[in-house]
């Protein structure tokens, strides 16, 4: 049950940072979530709006959205970019599928499309984040 984990984690976050800004009630919140976590959105949905209605006034109101965002992936060798959209064009069915369920699937099929190197590295798009909190003081 990560998502539950991951929604409190996001939620304590948000509360933590409303009370440095002098925030009253948030009301609204931004995650960004990357292509490659591993997450249930509907059930990370459905977390954040439960755990929200035991936090208080301050989320009484929030607004949340979610924004997927995309990842990037650097060529260790070549140092070239390339989005993970990018790549998942270039594979079959079955192999996106798979990476869907196991990110890390994608490492064992992908080749810096510059070089062929395999190795690679995700610089951004992996992880749940706070892109943006609103509030009223
Ligand atoms: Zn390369």
């Amino acid at each position: 049950m990560h998502e539950w984990a991951l929604a409190e984690s996001i939620l304590v976050a948000a509360l933590e940072a409303a009370e440095k800004e002098k925030l009253k009630i948030i009301t609204e919140i931004k995650i960004g979530i990357g292509e490659l976590q591993q997450i249930e959105q509907d059930i990370f949905e459905f977390a954040l709006g439960e755990i929200k209605k035991s936090q208080g006034d301050k989320l009484k109101n929030v607004k949340i959205k979610i924004i997927t965002e995309e990842s990037t992936l650097r060529c260790k060798s070549c140092e070239h970019t390339w989005s993970f959209s990018d790549m998942k064009k270039k594979l079959n069915e079955d192999e996106s599928e798979s990476i869907h369920f196991i990110p890390e699937v994608a490492f064992v099929h992908a080749r810096c499309p510059k070089c062929g190197s395999p190795d690679f590295e995700i610089t951004a798009g992996r992880g749940v984040s706070i892109t943006q909190i609103k509030g009223e003081k």
